[in-house]
Order: structure tokens, then C-alpha cells, then sequence
């Protein structure tokens, strides 16, 4: 039965193997890394949502270089995003990665721990402690299978790597002599944002509580928290602002996007005192924010943006 006994083996072996490489996504293109102020680059990814072109890269990776080594803020979408990231770092400092920050539970930010994780066993991932529970509910294996889908299998061999570390409100971690300090100010984009605030370099990551030429999805926040959040943050003072998406800059960077949620959210409460439903106002809302009409995704999220505006207002309301 010698035949037998080698298929039940090679069988056992197919189920069981871990990934081969045809089960995984192809590299993605090594993007630029621009440095935003001294000892801070950021790669600036593409506009758009995630898809089989861009591979599900669409976020800001960040990188800080300290005197001990490589502070990361939001390794990206994929186990791909986060090699590319590791290999842009290579070419600017050959110090190793000591610490990872992630700005909240959408995966588009921090999938690419995994490549982090798998060059440097030992670094330290923060998160917030909202993040890390939703992972344990099972967000994060969502993430990655929505990723999957939405570009037709090219991030495949992600898995789930979330943060191993809580990070709170005014914690202060300090690396190789640089200042990370963490801001959460309650339910804004979602209710797992942290924002890292460099005070050395003036410079202050946002997450997704900041989009500059796309607009985000709302879905899991809160507006009126939102803008609070973009209120609070800018007493850092800061001169350089890293969104979630779109170019870095100044404090008009943050600015605009808090004009935005202010336009929204002003305008669909006049029109819902005047006793239009959200589908009504849809015209006279999309006046209003033609400011913002060439940022990308304002077609597809004006309609989800309106109703959820609506939808809080009508709460705060009751
Ligand atoms: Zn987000």
C-alpha cells in the first residue's frame, strides 16, 4: 500500500501548506517617498479606492528616522504595501524599523504590518485600544477579504497582523530622542482614531480624520466629531499635516477638510428645518460643497455623506 500511504501524504501536505507563491499577489512598484520635514517621508499613495491597478494601494505610509532606528505610521493596505514600504526605507536609511503606529481600523492603513512584522519579530505595532478589540471581533479578517475582492486577488497572502500595543489619548512614546504623542478625541472617523504628533519636527499624522483631494467614507463615524477632533488637533500647532489620503501641508490642509464636514453638516440641517428628505437636498448640498466637487469620490459618497449628515442630525435632534 506503499502508493496509498504517499497520495494520503502529498494530499495532507496540499491541504496543510502554508501559502505557495501562486497563492499570493504580485510586488507593487516601488512609489516615491517625499520628505515632508527633517528626518519625516511619506509616500504619498494614489487617489482612488482599492483596485486590481493600484493593488489596494491608496493610503499615506510614513516613516520617521530617529537616532535608534525607523518609527512607521500606517504600513498600508496590503503584505505587499508594507514590503514596497520597507524596501523605499531601504533606499533613504539603513536603520531597522523599532516601532509601528496604526491610525485606525480601516485596512487600508495597517495590513502591511505584516511585512514589518515578518523583517523585525520583535517591533512594537500601537494601536488604539478600540482598533485592537475590533480586530478580536473579527474586523481585520474582513479587511482583508474585502481587500481581496475589490482587487481581484492582487494583495493575497495578507493575514491579519494588528497592533500588539495600546496607545491612548496623551500617551508619549520616545524613540531614539523623538516624541510620539497620541490624540484620540472620541468617536471622529471611526472610533479607533489615533493621531501622532511629532513636536521635535512639527509634524502631525492625522489618519483618516483628514483627506486632502479625496473624499472619505463616513460610514463608521461621526461629523460633528469629526470636526472637533480636526479642532483639537490643530492646537498642536503644527506645521506639517499628514492626511489619510491626499498631499501633505500646512494647516490649511486640515483646515479644508473640516470646512467640508462644516458645509455638510450646516447645510443638510437647513434643508432638513426646512422639511426636505436627504434625497431632496441633494442638488442644493452638492452646491454648496462645489469647492470640493473635483476631489475624488465626491460623486459616489455624496449621497452616503448627505444621509449620514441627516441621519445625525435627525438623533441630535430628538
Ligand atoms: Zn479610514
Amino acid at each position: 500500500m506503499k502508493f496509498g500511504i504517499t497520495s494520503l501524504a502529498l494530499m495532507a501536505a496540499f491541504l496543510f501548506s502554508p501559502l505557495s507563491l501562486a497563492d499570493r499577489g504580485p510586488a507593487i512598484k516601488d512609489y516615491p517617498a517625499k520628505q515632508v520635514a527633517d528626518n519625516v517621508y511619506v509616500i504619498h499613495g494614489p487617489l482612488g479606492t482599492p483596485n486590481p491597478e493600484n493593488q489596494g494601494f491608496m493610503n499615506n505610509p510614513a516613516f520617521v528616522i530617529t537616532n535608534d532606528g525607523i518609527a512607521v505610521i500606517d504600513p498600508g493596505s496590503s503584505v505587499q504595501t508594507g514590503e514596497m514600504l520597507l524596501r523605499v526605507i531601504a533606499k533613504i536609511s539603513k536603520k531597522p524599523v523599532i516601532a509601528v503606529f496604526n491610525t485606525h481600523i480601516h485596512g487600508d492603513h495597517w495590513l502591511g504590518n505584516q511585512a514589518i512584522r515578518t523583517a523585525y519579530p520583535d517591533v512594537p505595532i500601537y494601536g488604539h485600544p478600540n482598533m485592537i478589540a475590533l480586530i478580536e471581533a473579527g474586523e481585520g479578517r474582513n479587511w482583508v477579504n474585502l481587500m481581496e475582492r475589490l482587487t481581484k486577488g492582487k494583495t493575497m497572502g495578507t493575514g491579519v497582523t494588528g497592533p500588539n500595543k495600546a496607545a491612548n489619548n496623551g500617551d508619549v512614546f520616545k524613540y531614539g530622542g523623538i516624541t510620539f504623542k497620541v490624540h484620540h478625541y472620541g468617536k471622529a472617523h471611526t472610533t479607533s482614531d489615533i493621531m501622532i504628533e511629532v513636536p521635535e519636527y512639527a509634524v502631525t499624522f492625522l489618519g483618516d480624520n483628514v483627506l486632502n483631494k479625496r473624499v472619505p467614507r463616513l460610514d463608521d463615524g461621526d461629523i460633528l466629531g469629526n470636526i472637533e477632533a480636526i479642532t483639537r488637533i490643530m492646537e498642536t500647532g503644527s506645521k506639517t499635516y499628514v492626511p489619510g489620503h491626499g498631499p501633505s501641508g500646512d494647516a490649511r490642509v486640515p483646515q479644508a477638510f473640516q470646512r467640508y464636514l462644516e458645509i455638510l453638516y450646516t447645510t443638510v440641517k437647513k434643508y432638513y428645518g426646512e422639511g426636505l428628505s436627504d434625497f431632496e437636498m441633494k442638488d442644493q448640498v452638492a452646491s454648496a460643497l462645489n469647492a470640493y466637487a473635483g476631489w475624488s469620490g465626491f460623486d459616489e459618497q455624496l449621497g452616503k455623506h448627505i444621509s449620514l449628515a441627516y441621519l445625525q442630525i435627525e438623533a441630535a435632534d430628538f
